[in-house]
């Protein structure tokens, strides 16, 4: 949709609004993100400084996006200035300028969910992943609702919570040892100092001039504090824009809470609540299926959502044999899409409620050479072990890399333990030096002696080598038998079997690290590969290629513009739209998702549905839903039941009222979709 189309009366409204805070509520597909957008250019035209207007998504995905909408409407240079960005990212900022104030080195380190799992693991004295989890995932909660150790400690209802509460002291220690925070601290964190330190929080509210957020049913007890905090409780300064939809909140299970509605018009007697119920992304049938499925939800907000895009399509829905020929009917839908409706690979998405759901269409799309990406899942390099080793290779190329120091000393571990480093944080700190800087420094045995010392200097001198080695190890084959004998050297096959229970989790994580190490390899080069043909292509060093990992990571983000079909998670699909959507294996269990001995709550189930709903409003012109006849679970192969949910979309009214030449365009469709699908399968063959 074009920029210029103009805003109707109701988004004028909440765009013009500026005198009181403003609460846009209303369904999917409605403009509330059209909104945001287009007050940013109105707070600009009332005076604003471009840097004086923040805006809040839920992911850096949405962030840029927001970014590439707002140039378009008032230039490159004001939206370079612009503070878009997530809560999370906001909060970074606020700790990077001000956090010396509460204690951190403004070089502090930022550990990822993995990195945390470590820290839990030796706080614990465990090698236990499983158990490592669920502390993290009790801690997340906790903190998510605005609770510190002590607070857990007395929240715990039983042993087990007691533990994790004990967990959540330690994992605070030894972060705030090493000067490394996790991602809920970066949210945490700039409220507790907003709510302290008086000074820093004026200069922060006058910083902003406005607030705008995105996607607000989705913000939690504690990002909900830091918005008030950041806007002031009343006054003046209470200027904000928060755009929602209760209908749409599907983050409960990570904190979120939808009193977050409800407290916004108590904490400001004064906000302006508006409505919007055209509907501009999907068509008749869609919206209408839509529609049916919230109605089985109770209703906090009355909305009602209607649409002049015609009629279009009806919905379809797919019954398959199993994952496997869903995948296959899949790639033929898209095959026949590009064909009869000259779609794009990027104007289709196969969305999905668990990242697993994922493989048979990978596999299948790219027998079938068809371009993807996914979106939302664990990509490669999001998996434990692969990570240990781009930590590695990180701290060769940057030696002021702290989170990587920290994982690379400790994993496996090698006898330095969580007093040495955090002598050794707090040594680094002092001097203003990185974690690897400071294990050279000359009066570092003033702070530590003996064995720590030894460790310490072992483990340095270890990098340097290894970096030596990189640096002339060239090649393919060279890199590989460095790499596989550096991995032995240090026991990592073993360190994985000792994580995990299962004796084939941990082959299957070492079949990755050994992906990886051919993956490295093919970059250094030198082989004989099917694209270089017969000639031996340039050899790089280790050193060059681990160099190009944070390039080449960063261009599989940015793959985002080409011509691709996206696979992503319901969740990650929030707030975005295309031309054609697959809602895939929507089964009960599987959507509505139900854990094997899992009773499931009426507030759960609601949960599903709302995400089902998002489902079907991401699509514009076609949904398509599929659902497996047999699914498996595990290991073994169930029946699968069709969702509740394709009942509820009460699509046979609709289609009975479908007309005879409708039908017979269907009966064709599908016709040339399987003869897609069979030559698609004997191409695969
Ligand atoms: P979601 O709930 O999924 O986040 P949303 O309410 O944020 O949806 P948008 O993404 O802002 O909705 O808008 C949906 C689509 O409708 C977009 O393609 C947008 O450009 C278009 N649109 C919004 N408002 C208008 C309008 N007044 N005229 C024409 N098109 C519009
Ligand atoms: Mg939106």
């Amino acid at each position: 949709m074009s920029s210029s189309a103009p805003l109707n009366p109701a988004q004028h409204e909440a765009v013009r609004h500026l005198a009181t805070p403003c609460l846009v509520l209303a369904g999917a597909g409605s403009g509330k993100t059209r909104v945001i957008t287009h007050k940013i250019a109105r707070l600009l035209q009332h005076g604003l400084a471009p840097r004086e207007i923040a805006a809040i998504t839920f992911t850096n995905k949405a962030a840029a996006e927001m970014r590439e909408r707002a140039r378009a409407l008032v230039g490159a240079r004001a939206a370079r200035e612009l503070a878009i960005s997530t809560f999370h990212a906001l909060g970074l900022r606020i700790l990077r300028t001000d956090g010396e104030r509460i204690g951190l080195k403004p070089s502090f380190s930022v550990l990822d969910a993995d990195d945390v799992q470590g820290v839990l693991r030796d706080a614990g004295g465990s090698t236990d992943n499983r158990l490592a989890r669920h502390w993290q995932w009790k801690i997340s909660l906790w903190k998510n609702q605005g609770l510190d150790a002590d607070a857990a400690e007395r929240a715990a209802r039983d042993d087990d919570e007691r533990q994790a509460a004990r967990m959540m002291r330690r994992c605070a220690e030894r972060l705030a040892a090493y000067q490394a925070v996790d991602f809920d601290d970066l949210i945490g964190l700039p409220l507790a100092l907003l709510q302290r330190d008086a000074e820093a929080c004026a200069r922060w509210r006058a910083a902003f001039g406005h607030v705008l957020v995105d996607e607000y049913q989705d913000t939690n007890a504690v990002q909900y504090e830091l918005l008030k905090a950041l806007v002031g409780e009343r006054g003046p300064n209470g200027q904000f824009t928060a755009v929602g939809d209760d209908d749409q909140s599907i983050y409960g299970w990570r904190g979120a809470t939808i009193e977050n509605l409800e407290r916004l018009p108590q904490d400001y007697p004064q906000l302006r609540i508006i409505a919007l119920e055209q509907n501009y992304r999907s068509t008749g049938h869609i919206l209408r299926a839509a529609n049916a499925v919230i109605a089985g939800n109770p209703k906090l907000f009355d909305k009602k959502l209607w649409s002049e895009l015609g009629e279009g399509e009806p919905v379809r829905v797919l019954e398959c044999d199993g994952e496997e020929h869903e995948a296959e009917r899949a790639v033929a839908h898209i095959q026949a899409l590009r064909g009869s409706a000259g779609a794009k690979f990027c104007d289709i998405a196969v969305l999905y409620r668990a990242n697993h759901q994922s493989r048979a269409f990978e596999h299948k799309l790219r027998a079938a050479q068809i371009p993807y990406k996914v979106s939302g899942g664990q990509s490669w390099f999001d998996r434990a072990e692969i990570k240990d080793l781009c930590a590695w290779l990180r701290l060769l190329v940057n030696q002021d890399d702290d989170p990587a120091f920290l994982r690379a000393a400790t994993t496996p571990r090698r006898g330095i333990g969580h007093r040495t480093l955090a002598t050794l944080g707090e040594f680094a700190a002092k001097w203003k030096v990185s974690l690897f800087e400071a294990v050279f420094a000359p009066t570092l045995p003033a702070v530590l002696e003996g064995k720590a010392l030894d460790t310490l200097a072992q483990f340095g001198r270890e990098v340097n080598e290894l970096e030596y080695r990189a640096r002339h190890a060239c090649g393919g084959d060279e890199a590989r038998a460095l790499l596989l004998g550096w991995l032995q050297a240090i026991g990592y096959e073993q360190h994985l079997h000792d994580g995990e229970d299962s004796a084939k989790l941990a082959q299957a994580r070492w079949a990755n690290v050994l992906d990886f190490v051919d993956w490295i390899a093919r970059r250094c080069g030198g082989q004989l590969t099917h694209e270089a043909g017969s000639f031996e292509s340039a050899k790089l060093s280790l050193l060059d290629v681990a160099q190009t990992i944070a390039v080449i990571l960063s261009l599989a983000e940015r793959g985002d513009q080409q011509d691709v079909v996206t696979l992503s998670t319901l969740h990650a699909a929030k707030g975005l739209e295309w031309p054609h959507v697959v809602l895939a294996g929507v089964n009960e269990g599987l959507l509505p998702f139900r854990a094997a001995d899992e009773e499931m709550s009426a507030e759960r189930l609601q949960e599903e549905r709302r995400l089902m709903y998002v489902g079907i409003t991401r699509a514009q012109r076609t949904l398509t839903v599929s659902t497996l006849r047999r699914r498996k679970r595990g290991r073994e192969t169930v029946a699968g039941v069709p969702s509740r949910f394709i009942a509820e979309m009460k699509l046979d009214e609709i289609v009975a009222k479908a007309d005879p030449r409708e039908r017979l365009r269907r009966l064709r469709d599908e016709l040339a979709a399987r003869s897609a699908a069979n030559k698609a399968a004997a191409a695969a063959d």
